[in-house]
C-alpha cells in the first residue's frame, strides 16, 4: 500500500513541484516514507527520500527545488524493510540509470535477489521492490531496446504490482505495469500523470484511463501506449470522464477529511441510493435463485456487511457475512456455483476481499460487488457491480462508505422483498427521500453532544459498545472507529454477551456506549445497560429522540430521530459514534486523517 505519482510534461517544464502535490493527495494511501527521482537536465537520476512526513520531508529535502519534466514519486507503506531512508522509494540499479517507485508485494523477491547478486548486482536495502530496478538492468544486457526490457522483467515476478519508472536509456517516457496494484492514468493538457488512484490528479485533469491486470506499457509525447502481457498485444484502454471534482477530493474548509467526509453522509447516501436504483438490472435474478448467500468485506466494511445479514434476516433471506481473509478456511470448501459472493469494498481493491472472491469465482460462485470506486480490480470480477456514489473518501477511517454501502444493501434487500410480496414501500420511500435529511439533522445536533462528551472520555483508557440485533454491527462500527482514529481501546460486544466476560472489567466510571433499538431486543438492551450501571459503568446511549426510558437510565445520551429502530438503523445511529471517535481522536492530539498503522486501501494479504 502506498502512493505512486509521476508526471511527465509534453512542454519540457519542471515537474517536481506536480510529482510532490501527487503524492501529498495520495498520503492516505500509506505514509512512513517518501521519495522522489527526476531526470535532470544534465542528464543523472537526481533520487530524494526519507522517513518521516512528506511535509516535514519536503522542507529538509527541497522536493520543489527538483529538475526535470519526467519524475517519478511515492510515500511508502513499509511491507518488506524497515521503515528507513534506505528503504524508502524511488529505488535505483547499480548504474543509477533506472529508478522505480511500487506498490504492492514482489513474492519471488528472495530468488530473484539470490540470481542478480550471484550475476553481480548489489543491493543496498531490504525491500522487495529493488529488485525490480536490478532485474531490468540484468536484461537490458540482451536488449537494445528498454520496454523489450521492462516487459522481460515484468513477467518474471510474481505477487502484486503498480510501478513507475525511469530510465536514462529511454529518458522521455515513464514506464508502468499493473498487477493487482491499482493504478491510473490522468490525461493532461501538455502532461500525463499515473498515480494510484485518481484524487492524486483531479486537479488538473479528469481524464482517467484505469488500467487493467497484466498492463504494461508507457506515456511519452508519441501518447499511451499500453500492452497486455496475458493477451500479448496492444490494447486500447476507455477514456473516461470522472465526475469527481477538485472540490470533492479536498477538505473543503473542514480542519479534516474525516469530519469532512462525516457531513457528506446524506449527500453520498442520496447520490448513493439514486444510483443503485439505476443499476438495479439483474441483481434480484442473481439472489433469486441462490442457494447460500456470502457477505464478504474486511474493516468497516464487514460491519456494513454484517449489518446486510441482520438485516436480510429480518425478511427471512438467509444471508452470511464473514470476514474476508477468514472467508477460504471458513467456508472455502463449501462454495458451489449455486452460490451468490457479495463483496463489499470501498476501494474495490482490497487483497483480503478479492481473494476470497477469486476463491469463490473459481468454485462458480456468482459475484455481486458493492464498491465506491469505478474501475476497481472488484468490479472486474463480479458478474455484476453497483457503484456507490459516496465520492472520493480520503480519511483513512470510513465513514461516508460505510453509510452508502448500508444504503446499497438495504436497497437491495427492499426491492427483494418487495418482489417476495413484503410492504416495504414506506421503508424504500423513508431510504429514498427522508433518510438524508434525517441524516443531516443527527449530525448537527449529535455534534454538540459529542463535543461534551469527550471532556469526559478522552481521558480514559477503555470503552465498551454493546449492541443487539440490527443494533450490533453499529456499535462494532463505533467501537472500531474510536479504537482506529483515537487510540482508545474500545470493545464491541453483543450486549447479550458482555455478561459472560468482558463484564469482568467494568468499574465505576467505565464508558459503556449503548446502542439501542427499539425493536424487539429493547428489553433485553435494557437488562444490560442494568447489569453494566449496577457495577459502576457510565451509560452512554445512542437511542430514539422518543425514547424517555433508555435516557432516563443512562448518564449520558445521543438521540436519534424516532423511527429508525429497523433496517435503516445505521443510517442515523452510527453518525454520534463517528463524531464522537474524531473528537475524541482531535482532543487526544491524534491526527484522525492519518491514524498511526493504517492504510486506507489494503492492498496486501
Ligand atoms: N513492498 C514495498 C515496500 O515494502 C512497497 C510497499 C508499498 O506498497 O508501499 O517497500
Amino acid at each position: 500500500m502506498c502512493g505512486i505519482g509521476a508526471c511527465l510534461s509534453l512542454l519540457g517544464l519542471n515537474v517536481a513541484p506536480k510529482v510532490l502535490k501527487m503524492i501529498k493527495n495520495l498520503e492516505y494511501r500509506g505514509y512512513d516514507s517518501a521519495g522522489l527521482a527526476m531526470i535532470t537536465p544534465d542528464g543523472i537520476i537526481d533520487v530524494r527520500k526519507d522517513k518521516g512526513k512528506i511535509a516535514d520531508l519536503e522542507i529538509k529535502l527541497r522536493f520543489s527545488e527538483m529538475k526535470g519534466f519526467i519524475g517519478i514519486g511515492h510515500t511508502r507503506w513499509a511491507t518488506h524493510g524497515a521503515v528507513s531512508k534506505r528503504n524508502a522509494h524511488p529505488h535505483v540499479d547499480c548504474s543509477r540509470c533506472i529508478a522505480v517507485v511500487h506498490n504492492g508485494i514482489i513474492e519471488n523477491y528472495i530468488e530473484l535477489r539470490k540470481e542478480l547478486e550471484a550475476k553481480g548486482h548489489i543491493f543496498t536495502t531490504e525491500t522487495d521492490t529493488e529488485v525490480i530496478p536490478h532485474l531490468i538492468e540484468e536484461n537490458l544486457k540482451h536488449h537494445d531496446n528498454f520496454f523489450n526490457a521492462f516487459e522481460e522483467s515484468i513477467k518474471q515476478l510474481k505477487g502484486a504490482y503498480a510501478l513507475a519508472v525511469i530510465t536514462l536509456k529511454d529518458p522521455s517516457k515513464i514506464f508502468f505495469a499493473r498487477f493487482f496494484s491499482p493504478l491510473v492514468i490522468g490525461i493532461g493538457e501538455c502532461e500525463y500523470y499515473i498515480a494510484s488512484d485518481i484524487p492524486a490528479f483531479l486537479e488538473w485533469t479528469r481524464k482517467v484511463i484505469i488500467l487493467h491486470d497484466g498492463d504494461i506499457g508507457f506515456v511519452s509525447k508519441e501518447g499511451v501506449i499500453i500492452k497486455n502481457i496475458f493477451d500479448n498485444t496492444i490494447v486500447n484502454r476507455d477514456v473516461i470522464t470522472v465526475e469527481w471534482t477538485k472540490e470533492m477530493a479536498e477538505k473543503g474548509g473542514f480542519d479534516h477529511f474525516m469530519l469532512k467526509e462525516i457531513y457528506e453522509q446524506p449527500v453520498g447516501v442520496k447520490r448513493t441510493v439514486m444510483m443503485t436504483e439505476k443499476q438495479m438490472q439483474g441483481v434480484l435474478e442473481i439472489l433469486e435463485n441462490a442457494n447460500d448467500i456470502y457477505l464478504v468485506a474486511a474493516g468497516t466494511s464487514f460491519y456494513a456487511s454484517l449489518h446486510g445479514q441482520y438485516a436480510f434476516s429480518v425478511y427471512g433471506f438467509k444471508s452470511r457475512a464473514i470476514i474476508a481473509s477468514e472467508f477460504i478456511e471458513e467456508v472455502g470448501s463449501f462454495i458451489d456455483e449455486d452460490d451468490v459472493i457479495i463483496g463489499v469494498s470501498q476501494s474495490g481493491e482490497t487483497a483480503d476481499t478479492l481473494k476470497a472472491l477469486r476463491h469463490g469465482k473459481d468454485k462458480g460462485a456468482r459475484i455481486l460487488a458493492v464498491t465506491n470506486v469505478v474501475g476497481s480490480a472488484i468490479t472486474r470480477l463480479a458478474d455484476k457491480v453497483i457503484i456507490m456514489g459516496a465520492g472520493p473518501e480520503i480519511g483513512v477511517a470510513a465513514t461516508k462508505t460505510f453509510t452508502s454501502q448500508v444504503a446499497v444493501l438495504n436497497y437491495i434487500l427492499l426491492e427483494w422483498a418487495k418482489e417476495h410480496g413484503y410492504d416495504v414501500e414506506l421503508l424504500l420511500d423513508k431510504l429514498r427521500n427522508r433518510v438524508p435529511e434525517d441524516m443531516e439533522a443527527t449530525i448537527r445536533e449529535t455534534d454538540e453532544a459529542a463535543k461534551q462528551l469527550v471532556e469526559m472520555i478522552h481521558k480514559k483508557g477503555n470503552a465498551y459498545y454493546l449492541g443487539r440485533g440490527l443494533g450490533l454491527p453499529i456499535a462494532l462500527e463505533g467501537a472500531l472507529k474510536m479504537k482506529e482514529i483515537a487510540y482508545l481501546h474500545a470493545e464491541g460486544y453483543p450486549a447479550g454477551e458482555s455478561k459472560h466476560g468482558p463484564i469482568a472489567l467494568v468499574e465505576p466510571g467505565f464508558p459503556i456506549i449503548a446502542v439501542v433499538l427499539k425493536d424487539a431486543v429493547y428489553d433485553k438492551m435494557h437488562i444490560a445497560i442494568e447489569e453494566m450501571k449496577s457495577r459502576g459503568g457510565y451509560i452512554i446511549s445512542v437511542c430514539e429522540k422518543s425514547d424517555d426510558k433508555t435516557k432516563k437510565l443512562s448518564n449520558f445520551y445521543f438521540d436519534v430521530p424516532t423511527g429508525y429502530s429497523n433496517i435503516l438503523a445505521p443510517l442515523v445511529y452510527i453518525i454520534p459514534l463517528q463524531l464522537l471517535a474524531y473528537r475524541t481522536a482531535v482532543k487526544r492530539g491524534c491526527d484522525p486523517d492519518k491514524p498511526r498503522n493504517l492504510a486506507k486501501s489494503v492492498t496486501v494479504e
